[in-house]
């Protein structure tokens, strides 16, 4: 582990995040992405490059235009020091790897998802479906494998589907979206089986924990839908980072207890 690596790989994510931002504003908008750079959502003027500063500008600012005074979201910081920490937590779960950059792409995909869920109830094709693709392309070389990550596929996509499908039947209400299929088949692709059944599991325990506080405290029945994407982006992210460290946590205190006990040398 090297500081001025990990000072280093904050900073591009502070800088990817704010690229994220640009993704996260334009793509449920139908804009493009790449053109024009960045201007006032209000005013229309473009940024000066001080301006485009990571977290900086925004707080230099207190989170107003120069010009035209109206706010900017908190959420433009908000995704860029997350991004920045996912860069660095990034580097302490996988090491300089090939890895790395796979598991960094995923973690951009599901921040992306995630604040696009929470605001506009949708999971863009635009991220969900290449990322199935890449995620699997990228398991035919690396970890967990391109057994594992088909299985993952699958089992991630097609048994929800077919849940929801019998809940469509029976119930005649729909409970999760085709969106969520796509994004746990995505997760699948990029984690493997034994990942995205332990996301699903986490994402349906906040779902009831989150979302059943929700409904307590705004007392407008069941009507108030959070997007269950949400939480399949908050889960996959816990399992892809606290897998592994938890998996050698739990090897470590078995092996102790273990020869604690006498059991092994
Ligand atoms: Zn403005």
């Amino acid at each position: 582990m090297s500081v001025a690596i990990a000072v280093f790989l904050f900073c591009i994510g502070l800088a990817v995040g704010s690229f994220l931002n640009v993704v996260i504003y334009r793509l449920p908008r139908g804009e493009s992405i790449a053109w024009p750079a960045s201007h006032c959502t209000t005013c229309n003027r473009p940024l000066d490059w001080y301006e485009n500063i990571p977290v900086v500008s925004w707080t230099a600012l207190r989170g107003r235009c120069r010009t035209c005074r109206s706010p900017i979201s908190i959420r433009y910081p908000i995704v860029e020091l997350i991004t920045g920490a996912l860069f660095l937590g990034a580097y302490f779960a996988f090491g300089l790897t090939p890895l790395l950059p796979v598991r960094i792409v995923f973690a951009c995909a599901m921040i992306v998802l995630f604040a696009i869920d929470l605001e506009h109830q949708i999971l863009p094709n635009e991220i969900t479906l290449p990322g199935i693709v890449i995620g699997f392309a990228c398991a035919l070389f690396l970890p967990p494998g391109w057994k594992s990550s088909l299985i993952g596929l699958l089992a991630g996509g097609l048994f929800p589907f077919l849940v929801a499908e019998a809940y469509l039947r029976i119930r005649k209400r729909e409970g999760m979206g085709m969106g969520d299929f796509k994004m746990l088949a995505m997760v699948g692709a990029f984690l493997g089986w034994p990942l995205v059944w332990l996301t699903l599991i986490l994402a349906c325990v906040l779902g009831i924990v989150i979302g059943g506080g929700a409904l307590l405290v705004s007392r407008r029945g069941m009507a108030t839908r959070i997007a269950f994407g949400t939480f399949i982006a908050v889960a996959a992210l816990a399992c892809e980072y606290f897998a592994g460290p938890a998996t050698r946590l739990y090897d470590g205190a078995v092996q102790a207890y273990l020869s604690w006990a006498g059991l092994q040398s």
